[in-house]
């Protein structure tokens, strides 16, 4: 798919889909040390989160929640005063339009995660944790 596309053209593509306006993703550091595993694996206990591996080995934090701007219809209510990651955001990038899924390895809850890195002999455990709650 070409790279730049127009305001009309970009429309049509769009039409009747907005999941790239349901949520966001961030990059994060790899996790090295126990401090990062322990991180992640709070992100995790929370609803809506998941973690990824992309396919260039980077790591991204994602939250499923919509932005807004987006009105009932799917339909961008600012559109002309969108910020500049969805203009430059392009279908040869999103999910509609990629049968191959952005993410090589997907966390979606912590147990996930734990399960990765037991198979990876990872030790991401605290030390004398203690059994009572707080
Ligand atoms: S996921 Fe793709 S087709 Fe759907 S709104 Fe975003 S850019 Fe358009
Ligand atoms: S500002 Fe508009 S185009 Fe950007 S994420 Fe929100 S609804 Fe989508």
């Amino acid at each position: 798919m070409e790279k730049d596309i127009s305001h009309q053209k970009n429309r049509l593509l769009c039409h009747g889909c907005d999941d790239c306006c349901r949520y966001i993703a961030v990059e994060i550091d790899r996790p090295t040390a126990k401090s990062d595993y322990q991180n992640i694996i709070w992100f995790l206990l929370h609803k809506n989160v998941r973690v990824y591996i992309d396919w260039e080995n980077d790591w991204l934090l994602e939250f499923v929640t919509p932005c807004k701007e987006l009105d009932s219809q799917g339909l961008c209510k600012n559109y002309a005063n969108r910020p500049g990651m969805c203009r430059d955001y392009n279908q040869k990038d999103c999910t509609k339009y990629n049968a191959k899924s952005a993410e090589k390895i997907s966390f979606n809850c912590a147990d996930d995660f734990k399960r990765y890195l037991k198979k990876k002999n990872i030790d991401w455990e605290l030390k004398n944790q203690s059994t009572k709650s707080i």
